[in-house]
Parts: structure tokens; C-alpha cells; sequence
């Protein structure tokens, strides 16, 4: 039909001349390795992101090739999140935390070309540089000191480029970036970013109803900018021309306190892990801090506990839950709640809050059981299944693992859900992490969340273990609080209100930590195989 709209591509680039005209003035904070802060604004990081899109042209970066990062969350970080893709190139951002071998796998199959390191991470790199090949490797230096010898220097190149790299004629549906799974088992799974889906997420997270991002936010993302690109904050905080607080690579609680605090952020996020680490020196030294009354935390990547919303509200900042991965981009559900829920009991909002909460716009949902899908009555579980602009329509090279997707082309998530009738999605499990007693299924992740409101326990896993008698059993796995006790007596008795009695643990195991992967998740596979020979100490279990 004639006289529609324009076709226009929707792709990174004018995002980022926009936020160059309109923001100049606008900061961006960071802190260094040695917690000293350094600041600029938009203006030089748009200046600076130009110089390295025009270095990296110059050294003969096309559209498609794949430069890497291995970086924490600074200002050169975000300049690299815009000059890689806005010359067509591939960001392809590396987990510092992963092992060598699994690090040199990931970049040998995404085949990158060029590194961008920070001085900090380069003993990471050295383990495995001789089993990759870049064309290229520059080191920033993040520390202050000078580059070593035998490296290209980011600033120097930065230096010498004139800034102004040729914009080349992109597609929305081009490549922008990629990142792999960091999945507890099998092998990592790359998945590469279009700027459409970017664009789009960058849109969706930033509506009220979502992450609510504005020009007004200071946006502090202490969720790693190497693991699905932080969120998509980076990008969404430069959209809106918000503030930005990168926190480096120290993120002790106190010191995520003090920045959320000096700089006076209003949005945040991480994982559930750090967020208890904040809320126990919040707890115990509570006017140390002076936090910016209704600052609002993003909580996602594992399941959110009762207890930190309640505890947070008591300080006057809104946590606010979230569900995703790296397949969506990757924020897919977000729990806010609508106004019919406000005169719902105190104790019905908490509950709410807990869930994942309903699909962002054009992310589409369903739960999948053992005969079909299964009605949103909040009852029937089901495996979670979507699709999207933003949702991963296969892996990057992978033919072998298109089961992740169903026939008719929805992604399988492998979290187990229910779906209640206003569209709120609860993660019941992941489906391995379910455990099965006697043909009844016991999620672990209500029993853990119950565990952690328990005020003597720091951390709880739950995880199953066979069992002569009914097939699996759930073994607790506890870290307590420094300086207090609690027997499992007490523990099974502070559970039983909640639970079934075939629901409970057998047996707890008190440990000094848990094995976490490297994006802050329990390692529940770790544990699984550490007690799959436990001796129950209660063979009598009763169903
Ligand atoms: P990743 O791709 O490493 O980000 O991991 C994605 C997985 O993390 C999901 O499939 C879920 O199992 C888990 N996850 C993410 N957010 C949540 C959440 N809010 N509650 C429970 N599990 C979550």
C-alpha cells in the first residue's frame, strides 16, 4: 500500500548520535581499580567512542567481524558497547570469570579478531593467548599504569584517530553483538544480538511499567557488562541520556553502598547475591548510608527471596523483580504490579512482588506440560516457552541444539513456571533442578526463598539427591550468618507452616559457602554430584 511510513532501519547508530547532540553535558562516573572515580560526560564518550569505531576501521575491522571484550563495567566499556557496532562490527563480550580453556573455546568458535583488554585482566588473557589468535590486541589502561611492552595502547590509538569513521549502510537485522551462556552444564552457546533486537529491548525496558528509565535516572548497572549486555542498561540509560555509575571491578557491598550513595543512584541492579550482601550492611550500620528515597533495584538472574523486598522497603527502596536470559536480549518478564493490586493485603502484594511478572510488549509467552500448554490459572506447571523481536531464533553455529526450539519456533526455556490469569509468570524451577519424591514434584526454589527468611542463614540451596525409598529426596545445603547457630530441628520447624511434610528437607548440611557460576547463580550441578552418595540420615522419610 502507498503512503505508509518510512523504512528506517532500526539500528544502533542514531541512537548514539542522538545521545552525542542532545547530552553532552550529562556524566558518566566510573570508578577505577584503586576506587578512585573518574568522571567525564556523553560528550567525551561520544568523541572518544568515534576515535576507536575509526581506529578500528582503520586497522581493517569490517561490518561482521567480531572484536572481543574482556573488560569490567568503565567508561572504555561503554565507549566499545557503541564503536564496535556502529561500524558494523560484532561486539562479542567475554566472562572474565570463566576458566581459561572454556574462555578460548568461546572465542575460537566465535572466531573474534580483535581484543580490547583491560591492563587489570591481562594475566586472564595470558593463560590462554597462546591457543587463540587475534589480529589484533588493545589493552586500556584501566589502572593507570602504562601499557606493557609488546601491547597497543588504547589511549595512544585513541590519540592519534581523527574521529571520524564512515558510517557504513547497516540492517536492523545486522549483527551487533554476541554472548555466550554462561549454562551450568554442556558447552557454552553463543548468542548474537541484532541492532533491532537491542533497539527494541532498549525501548521495552525503559517504559514505566518495566525499568522505568529516564533522563532524570542516574543508572548504576552493578550486573557485569560482559553478560547480556548488563541488562541492556548501558544501552537503554544512553537512549534516555540518563546518568551513568560504572562500578569497576571492586563490588564489595560497602563499596557498591558507598557509590549508590555519593553519586545518588536511582535505579540499579544485579543478582540476588550481591543484593543480600548490601541489605546486611545496610542492616547493620543503617544511617551510614543515604540512599535516594525510592531508588529502584532490578533483582533478576536468580530467584528474588520475600524477605529482601520486605527488608529493602523498610529503607525506602524499591526492589523491583525481573526475569531473563541470555536468549531474550535479555530482561522478558518484569514484576510491577497494576492498580487493581494495590488493595490487595500487605501479605498478597509481598507474594506478588516474588513472581517473575508478566511479558514486556511483543514478548510472547506460554507454558508447555506434559499434555500441551497449560491454562494461565496459576496452578499448572509447565515449561516456560516465548517469542519476540528479542528472543534468540537459534545459536550462533550451533545446528545440534535447534531442540531449544519448538516446532513451531518458540524458544524453550527450561524454566518450569506457572501463569496466573492476570499473565504473572512464578518460576517453580529449572527443569533439572526440580526434584522428584515418589512421583511428586518439590520445587526447590520455594524451600530455599523459605530458608533465607530464616534469620540465622546467609545463603540455602536445595538440591536433589537419590533415595532408596522415594526416588529423590531435597538435601539442604546452608550457610549461616557469621557468629549465629540453628540446628536443623529449628530449620525443619520454621518450615513447617509453609510446606508440606513430604516437602521438607531430610537432612541440612551446614557449609562455609556455595558454589556459585560465574554470573553469581547457584551451581546446583556442583552439589548435585558432590551428594549423590549422601547416607540419608532419615531413610524413614514419610510422604
Ligand atoms: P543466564 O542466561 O545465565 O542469564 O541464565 C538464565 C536463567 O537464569 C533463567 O533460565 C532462569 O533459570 C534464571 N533466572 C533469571 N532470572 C530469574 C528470576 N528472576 N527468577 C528465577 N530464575 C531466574
Amino acid at each position: 500500500m502507498k503512503g505508509t511510513m518510512m523504512q528506517f532501519p532500526l539500528t544502533l547508530t542514531p541512537l548514539f548520535e542522538r545521545a552525542g547532540k542532545l547530552f553532552p553535558n550529562v556524566e558518566i562516573v566510573s570508578r577505577r581499580p584503586d576506587n578512585s572515580t573518574h568522571r567525564y560526560t556523553y560528550d567525551d564518550m561520544y568523541h572518544r567512542a568515534r576515535a576507536l569505531a575509526d581506529t578500528l576501521q582503520q586497522s581493517g575491522v569490517r561490518p561482521g567481524d567480531r572484536v572481543a571484550a574482556l573488560m569490567w563495567n568503565h567508561s572504555a566499556h561503554l565507549e566499545v558497547y557503541f564503536a564496535v557496532p556502529i561500524i558494523g562490527g560484532v561486539l562479542h563480550t567475554l566472562n572474565l570469570r570463566l576458566h581459561p580453556d572454556e574462555l578460548a573455546f568461546i572465542i575460537n568458535h566465535a572466531e573474534d579478531h580483535v581484543l580490547i583488554v583491560d591492563d587489570v585482566l591481562l594475566p586472564v588473557f595470558e593463560k590462554l593467548k597462546d591457543r587463540v589468535k587475534f589480529q589484533r590486541v588493545i589493552v586500556v589502561p584501566f589502572s593507570g599504569n602504562p601499557v606493557p611492552n609488546g601491547y597497543e595502547d588504547y589511549e595512544m590509538l585513541l590519540g592519534q584517530s581523527n574521529a571520524t569513521p564512515k558510517y557504513v549502510e547497516l540492517h536492523e537485522d545486522d549483527a551487533a553483538g554476541m554472548c555466550y551462556t554462561s549454562g551450568t552444564t554442556g558447552k557454552p552457546k553463543g548468542v548474537v544480538y541484532s541492532h533491532r533486537a537491542i533497539v527494541l529491548h532498549s525501548y521495552s525496558i525503559s517504559l514505566p511499567d518495566n525499568f522505568g528509565i529516564s533522563r532524570t535516572d542516574t543508572v548504576l548497572p552493578a550486573m557485569s557488562m560482559f553478560h547480556a549486555n548488563a541488562w541492556g542498561l548501558p544501552y537503554a540509560a544512553v537512549m534516555n541520556g540518563a546518568k551513568i555509575v560504572l562500578p569497576g571491578p571492586n563490588l564489595q557491598p560497602e563499596l557498591i553502598l558507598d557509590l549508590l550513595s555519593a553519586e545518588q543512584v536511582t535505579l540499579t541492579g544485579a543478582v540476588p547475591t550481591v543484593w543480600l550482601g548490601v541489605l546486611q550492611c545496610l542492616e547493620r550500620e543503617p544511617k551510614r548510608w543515604s540512599l535516594p528515597k525510592g531508588m529502584r533495584i532490578i533483582i533478576a538472574g536468580s530467584a528474588a527471596p520475600e524477605t529482601l523486598f520486605r527488608r529493602f522497603d523498610k529503607f525506602g527502596v524499591r526492589m523491583i523483580h525481573a526475569w531473563g536470559m541470555t536468549e531474550t536480549a535479555p530482561i522478558g518478564t518484569v514484576c510491577t504490579l497494576g492498580p487493581e493490586m494495590q488493595s490487595c493485603s500487605e501479605d498478597a502484594r509481598y507474594e506478588l512482588r516474588t513472581r517473575q511478572g508478566v511479558p514486556s510488549p511483543f514478548v510472547e509467552i506460554r507454558a508447555i506440560g506434559d499434555s500441551g500448554e497449560v491454562p494461565w490459572d496459576g496452578q499448572a506447571p509447565g515449561e516456560l516457552e516465548l517469542r519476540g523481536p528479542f528472543i534468540a531464533g537459534s545459536y550462533y553455529n550451533l545446528p545440534e541444539e535447534g531442540h531449544k526450539w519448538s516446532t513451531d519456533g518458540w524458544f524453550r526455556t527450561g524454566d518450569v513456571v506457572t501463569i496466573d490469569p492476570a499473565g504473572y509468570v512464578k518460576i517453580t524451577d529449572r527443569t533439572k533442578d526440580l526434584i522428584k519424591s515418589g512421583g511428586e514434584w518439590i520445587s526447590s526454589v520455594d524451600v530455599e526463598n523459605a530458608l533465607v527468611a530464616h534469620p540465622a542463614v546467609a545463603e540455602a540451596a536445595v538440591v536433589a539427591v537419590p533415595h532408596p525409598k522415594w526416588q529423590e529426596r531435597p538435601l539442604a545445603l546452608i550457610v549461616l550468618k557469621n557468629g549465629t547457630t540453628v540446628s536443623s530441628e529449628e530449620l525443619r520447624t520454621f518450615l513447617v507452616s509453609r510446606f508440606a511434610k513430604w516437602q521438607l528437607p531430610d537432612d541440612f548440611v551446614y557449609l562455609p559457602e556455595l558454589p556459585h557460576t560465574s554470573t553469581g547463580k547457584l551451581l546446583k550441578s556442583e552439589l548435585r554430584q558432590r551428594y549423590k552418595t549422601w547416607s540419608w540420615q532419615s531413610e524413614k522419610s514419610e510422604l
